[in-house]
């Protein structure tokens, strides 16, 4: 008891507390300003019952500002975050279970993103008949998208936010 109580204390600092005030859940850190309520959408974070805290142009250390964003009892796998990396670069995921960052990982983007983002080609088949969106990463950063249906390549200032389907 004495020990944990010690262990806590220790950890309870400025740096560290962001992160800690969560029981269980995802933290997701080190976002773009400009993205942080695109993520939420794409997550569906917006239709979560449980806590959820959101803050925008925190500063950070490395990247100027950022946002974070704090789910209760939502856990996002390595493939969410990868899928956030279209959205935002840098992007950090930190599982929580009973205070402690049990997993971590930083986003990479997939070789072909589907379904996630809409073709800004208003005339692409893809928004004009429905169908599930498809593009080849062709570079991370700057980010550029290739449709695989009307060939227009779209950068990270493009994209429009479609629902993930969980
Ligand atoms: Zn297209």
């Amino acid at each position: 008891m004495t020990k944990n109580a010690k262990k806590t204390g220790k950890k309870n600092t400025v740096t560290k507390r962001t992160i800690e005030l969560i029981t269980n859940g995802t933290v997701i850190d080190h976002i773009d300003p400009d993205a942080v309520f695109k993520i939420v959408r794409i997550l569906r974070i917006d239709e979560c019952d449980d806590q959820v805290t959101v803050g925008n142009n925190l500063k950070s250390k490395y990247f100027g500002r950022k946002g974070i964003i704090k789910v209760e009892n939502v856990f996002l796998t390595e493939e969410d975050v990868n899928k956030v990396s279209v959205i935002s670069p840098h992007v950090t995921m930190n599982i929580i279970k009973d205070y402690e960052v049990v997993k971590k990982f930083k986003s990479k983007l997939p070789p072909t993103v589907e379904g996630i983002i809409a073709c800004n080609n208003p005339n692409c088949i893809t928004n004009i008949e429905g169908i599930r969106t498809r593009f080849k990463v062709k570079a991370d950063d700057p980010l550029a998208l290739f449709c695989t249906y009307c060939e227009r390549t779209m950068h990270r200032e493009d994209i429009e936010v479609r629902h993930i389907r969980r």
